[in-house]
């Protein structure tokens, strides 16, 4: 599944988590933005913990059997518990098929963790450990178990069987209970620093690694994702051009502007933030996306109100959610620019 390293810039906290876990602490919940690497960072953490020869050293050897079958994924004493959704996407990610649609895929498995996976957890933590040693317990993203399955893991939570570690990862902590979030030591990830996060995609090979950062609300593997609406910088700059336009944008401009096999996707992830930096910069004055167009949403700001880019807003949602089989993809991509000089102009 996922690469085991703490990036490079969790190090600071990665050594906050070693001491951390020093102490009598069994459960901690690591929280911050999506896409900055918590789960890279608990499962590095969790080799470290399993690893056989872990006193010598604050980083995992490697090399132990303990390493190795974690590194292999089947280290018996780890438990990895998220939705069967993510597990699936993660899974057609990683195949060749280039299919990767990152969280968002998934199909019919479930996007929760279900009462049924945390109850075969606690009876599987009642029993010693494969290997004698500790045992990891990795849940992601926490606030996806439902509220049968939070209770039922509270119970092992209260009084885990000694050397048992839960490691739980969240992106939404206001959305976890607080009764689980209460049992755990809370360890705040932050989003990296730009500088570094830009300069670790550029050395992935990351075209336009710094737009591409902010496009992703700074988080770096979601700029890294394959794929992850990424426009062709050619249709992305005459897409931009046509937004620009704004009240003033035709028809005819619309119809010539999109190609044939004009991304779905890509298409509207680029309007929706769009959408987001008008509504940012009308209440806020603060533009998160597209820095470069402060002068075109201030000219817009005149004319488009808030509410109309709401239900613009509500449009491209739903197109979103079809967009992997539209009957057209022209008249798709049309509809939404249609439909955006149209709420410009509705007063
Ligand atoms: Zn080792």
């Amino acid at each position: 599944m996922a690469r085991l390293k703490a990036l490079p810039w969790q190090h600071q906290i990665r050594a906050w988590i070693v001491q951390l876990l020093a102490r009598p602490v069994h459960a901690v919940l690591l929280h911050g933005p999506a896409g900055i690497g918590k789960l890279d960072l608990a499962l590095d953490t969790a080799e470290w913990l399993l690893c056989e020869r872990r006193p010598r050293s604050e980083n995992a050897c490697g090399q132990c059997a303990g390493c190795m079958l974690v590194g292999a994924g089947s280290h018996p004493d780890l438990h990895i518990v998220r939705p069967d959704a993510l597990v699936e996407s993660d899974a057609a990610a990683s195949d060749d098929s280039g299919r990767g649609e990152g969280a968002e895929g998934g199909g019919r498995a479930s996007r929760e963790i279900r009462i049924e996976q945390v109850r075969s957890l606690a009876e599987s933590i009642m029993l010693t450990t494969h290997r004698g040693g500790p045992r990891v317990i990795v849940i992601e993203p926490a606030e996806s178990m439902n509220t049968p399955a939070c209770n039922a893991l509270l119970k092992v939570l209260e009084e885990p069987p000694a050397g048992t570690v839960f490691l739980l990862v969240s992106h939404r902590i206001d959305q976890t209970l607080p009764t689980v979030r209460s049992r755990c030591a809370l360890v705040r990830v932050p989003l990296p620093p730009t500088a570094q996060a830009a300069a670790w995609l550029e050395e992935r090979g990351v075209e336009r690694a710094r737009q591409r950062l902010i496009e992703a609300g700074g988080s770096p593997l979601l700029a890294a994702q394959v794929g992850h609406d990424a426009l062709p910088a050619d249709l992305r700059g005459r897409f931009l051009g046509l937004l620009r336009k704004g009240a003033g944008l035709t028809p005819a401009e619309v119809v010539a502007a999109v190609p044939r096999e004009a991304p779905v996707g890509g298409s509207v992830a680029l309007f929706q933030r769009w959408g987001w930096d008008f509504l940012a910069f009308n209440l806020a004055g603060t533009v998160r996306y597209h820095p470069d167009e402060v002068a075109a949403l201030r000219g817009l700001a005149g004319r488009w109100r808030a509410l109309r880019a709401c239900s613009w807003l509500a449009e491209l949602r739903a197109v979103r959610a079809s967009a992997d089989h539209p009957l057209n993809a022209k008249l798709a991509v049309e509809g939404m620019l249609l439909s955006y000089v149209q709420s410009i102009n509705e007063t």
